[in-house]
């Protein structure tokens, strides 16, 4: 298997109907048997290049699924109508009624909010713990533990879970560890690492164009299967499913994942280092201030850089606000949540993204009010986007 993602999803190449360089999309929701034998087949196992029904796997989502698998070097994939989708069905086809979650703290705050509000209604509940302490992590699970759960870097604070080693942790207790990986798509090759299955919010950096949601879970086959089975599988029987449509336009985009990652990440790279020649509080993987800048190292991919994603402390929540304000009427970027765009986006995580962890518990984990987020987009003259983020910086009183 080549090492490069873009080299392997490069090669996963797919025609459509009449030699069509993009697959052709099926416009069905159901597909005809042309025997009773091989419709009883197909509802007992899996057979390749057969479809039963839309919402079990449509021929357009099987690309999108392969070519994600792919970039991962998973054997299989399932796409979801939402990051959150892939979540849900992910953790539900691993846990049920008993069983236990141990997760980093710092995760995107509706997985959080899905952890601490929603599972326990179905009787599974999380210890959430600071995924850099792995003794912490290792104390919290016992005989009801089946899944270790955190992100590659984690939302908003850019800390950094040690995939290796977390892995030989789960493999110590028999359990699985799920790794979401949706801020570094081909940066961290967390399936590669050790991550037993990878989920994706397809929605950021790989779709790119903030034009739909979308998840995905990348692992091996039977896994992936297991989320499919007409029987008990969370991903058929919950229906989360992506439309045939929309997989077609992410797999176009998919295609340019490559240059993207290493564009977001080059702007970023700079804007971190410049802000922090400044004065400016920076938290950025790429910058060897980052506690764990040695660590995210070892991880990467370096020709896809650090990822696109930085947070600067801005003080305080007024400060923050004014900030964000500026950089909008600068036409920097959009105050918007979400990241992965070809416009720089911004927010404050602890009253955006974060807001369904309580205050304490942000507290708790460093969170602080005045957090602004960057996701650092594709622009073509970084040096004058530095100026204008600069000017704002100067005009809310942040820098002299
Ligand atoms: N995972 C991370 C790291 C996210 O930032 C998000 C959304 O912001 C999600 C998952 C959820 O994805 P979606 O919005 O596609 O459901």
């Amino acid at each position: 298997m080549n090492n490069d993602p873009a080299v392997r999803l490069q090669d996963y190449q797919v025609f459509g109907e009449f030699g069509d360089v993009n697959p052709s999309i099926s416009d069905a929701a159901t597909y005809t048997f042309l025997s009773v034998e091989k419709m009883q087949q197909l509802f007992s196992e899996e057979v390749e290049g057969c479809f039963l029904y839309s919402r079990h796997m449509s021929p357009m989502n099987h690309y999108l699924t392969q070519a994600l698998a792919a970039i991962e070097g998973t054997e299989d994939a399932n796409v979801m109508a939402s990051g959150m989708g892939a979540i849900s069905t992910c953790l539900l086809q691993l846990c049920g009624c008993g069983d236990e979650i141990v997760s980093s703290r710092t995760i995107y705050g509706g997985t959080y909010a899905l952890f601490k509000n929603f599972f326990p209604k179905l009787g599974i509940n999380t210890h959430f713990v600071n995924i850099t302490k792995l003794d912490e992590v290792k104390s919290k699970i016992n005989e009801k533990t089946k899944v270790i759960y955190c992100e590659t870097i984690s939302n908003p604070l850019l800390e950094i879970a040690d995939i290796r080693e977390l892995r030989k942790i789960a493999d110590e207790r028999g359990i699985k560890l799920v790794v979401d990986n949706t801020f570094s798509p081909m940066v961290v090759p967390a399936y590669e690492l050790g991550a037993n299955i990878v989920v994706y919010s397809l929605t950021k950096f790989i779709n790119g164009t903030n034009d739909c949601v979308a998840g995905a879970v990348c692992g091996p086959h039977d896994f992936i299967a297991s989320m499919r089975n007409v029987n008990d599988g969370a991903a058929m029987l919950l229906g989360p499913v992506l439309d045939s449509f929309r997989s077609a336009s992410i797999l176009k985009n998919l295609r340019t994942l490559h240059i993207r990652m290493k564009k977001h990440s080059e702007n970023a790279m700079f804007i971190a280092s410049e802000l922090e020649k400044a004065g400016i509080k920076v938290f950025y993987p790429g910058l060897p201030s980052h506690p764990q800048h040695e660590l995210i190292k070892s991880m990467i991919n370096p020709k896809y850089g650090y990822s696109g994603m930085i947070t600067i402390d801005a003080k305080d929540a007024e400060t923050a606000g004014n900030l964000m304000i500026c950089m909008q009427e600068a036409k920097v970027g959009y105050f918007a949540v979400s990241l992965g765009f070809y416009k720089t986006l911004f927010s404050s995580p602890g009253s955006s993204t974060s807001s369904e962890i309580p205050k304490e518990e942000q507290e708790a984990m460093g969170m602080t009010p005045g957090l602004v987020r960057f996701s650092m987009g594709l622009d073509n003259d970084i040096q004058d986007t530095l100026e204008r983020i600069l000017g704002c910086m100067k005009k809310v009183g942040l820098l002299k």
